[in-house]
């Protein structure tokens, strides 16, 4: 094996995939590092196989917008030079079919399968040495002497022996799904080069709420339904319009993963199971003209099922809807178009889509994705405190803060 390379990546993801490809094809001999027995595994699994790979609706002047961290303008200046139309580009010359789906997203006709191809052409197109599956033991810093150019080496330890070079990309990701090779270790390495990080939680995860409270919801698993749903104080509040899905343990589908991203501990969410509708209005009117049960007047706006749940709960409403109070179904109303919910937890790292929180952008350079404190060190893809919404925000993101390093690699 070659002992010394021109940049070394650590993590054959979306990112580091995409930034091999890249800084190779830019003149760079890279070398690419992963444990995993299979590469790219998040790429095959996303997108329910079909990796929903970027978004047309990413607005490319002010693309924060879709992307949480504490310093979501950070993702600005990549996602501005590498944009979706450059990825979809690169579909179109691999003669990849993709389809649109709802809001922007864009996915692969026929698989996942399919990008992860693409990726690994595009790295034997820049001569990318890969090293799969390969653990990293540990990395040292040579600071550079007199008689050398660079500002110093980084000295990888792995299972195939030690490897120099004087560029290291972190582009290991976040934590979820640890179960395919998600690891700590980008968190770690930062810390051993005095890089801040931002608190990590889940996100784009389903909540969970506490066994006894959500007794009366349980047997609803499976069902879905359109709703808005928001979180926050007044200030920062966020809301989103998406489908809501019953699970055994709580709430998921794209309105709870989307809205996850944002809650925070203790916090309530406040969900209008009919928007666009005043439920008031409707009930008063069907009070003066209808018999039926308050659960079946209920089941011309919401599933059965639903309805009847809710009602249930509510001995006053068991009743034909010209014999309940105005006072009660004046209620009902309000809590079905705002019903507020606190949830217990989440389903953590296990079902998570991505990590909130990771290495401090404070501590990079939004230009070139390279740590301000330590030359040659440069972090990509979501193992630094930027995370998009649903919908291919997060691969964007990989895509662009990838192409930012590997241009910056290539110029140094
Ligand atoms: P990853 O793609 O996670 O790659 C990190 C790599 O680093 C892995 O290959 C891992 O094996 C390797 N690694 C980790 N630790 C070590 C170590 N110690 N040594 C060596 N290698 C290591 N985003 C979208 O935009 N659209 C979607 O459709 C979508 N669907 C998703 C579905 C699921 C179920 C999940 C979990 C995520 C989904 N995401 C989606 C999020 C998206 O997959 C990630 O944001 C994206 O993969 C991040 O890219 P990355 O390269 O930073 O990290």
């Amino acid at each position: 094996y070659p002992t010394a390379f021109d940049a070394i990546i650590i993590g054959a993801g979306a990112a580091g995939l995409f930034c091999a490809a890249q800084a190779g094809q830019l003149g760079l001999n890279v070398l690419l590092i992963d444990h995993a027995e299979k590469v790219a595994e998040k790429i095959r699994i996303s997108g329910g196989g079909r990796c929903n790979f970027t978004n047309r609706d990413l607005d490319v002047r002010a693309p924060h917008k879709h992307y949480v961290g504490q310093n979501p303008q950070f993702c600005r200046s990549a996602l501005s030079r590498y944009t979706p139309a450059d990825f979809i580009a690169l579909m179109d010359k691999h003669g990849i079919p993709y389809e649109e789906k709802h809001k922007g997203q864009l996915f692969a006709t026929t698989s996942a399968e399919d990008i992860i191809r693409m990726l690994l052409a595009e790295c034997a197109d820049g001569g990318v040495t890969r090293w799969q599956p390969c653990a990293v033991k540990k990395v040292v810093f040579l600071p550079s002497s007199a008689d050398t150019s660079s500002a110093g080496s980084y000295e990888v330890h792995t299972d195939r022996g030690v490897v120099h070079a004087p560029r290291l990309v972190l582009a290991t990701g976040g934590l979820s799904i640890p179960k395919i090779g998600a690891t700590d270790f980008g968190y770690r390495l930062a810390q051993q080069f005095k890089l801040p990080l931002v608190e990590r939680r889940a996100g784009l995860v389903p909540l969970t709420f506490d066994g006894a409270a959500w007794q009366p919801y349980a047997q609803l698993a499976g069902l879905a339904l359109p709703v808005e749903i928001s979180t926050g104080s007044k200030k920062e509040r966020m809301t989103f319009h998406e489908d809501l899905l019953f699970t055994h343990r709580g709430l998921s589908g794209p309105a709870v993963l989307q809205i996850s991203s944002y809650w925070k501990d203790g916090a309530p969410l406040h969900i209008n199971l009919l928007p666009g509708t005043d439920m008031a209005a409707l009930l008063q009117a069907a009070k003066t003209h209808s018999r039926k049960l308050v659960a079946n007047e209920l089941a011309a706006h919401l599933p059965t099922r639903l309805a009847d749940a809710w009602v249930s709960q509510q001995p006053e409403l068991q009743r034909p809807i010209n014999e309940a109070s105005d006072k009660a179904l004046t209620k009902l109303a309000e809590q079905l178009q705002r019903w507020e919910i606190i949830p217990t937890g989440s389903e953590g790292y296990k079902k998570a889509e991505v990590t909130l929180g990771g290495i401090d952008t404070k501590a990079l350079s939004q230009q070139t994705m390279e740590c301000k404190t330590q030359p040659g060190l440069y972090a990509i893809g979501e193992v630094v405190d930027i995370t998009g919404w649903l919908g291919g925000y997060n691969f964007q993101w990989a895509w662009a803060s990838a192409f930012a390093c590997a241009q910056a690699m290539a110029q140094q």
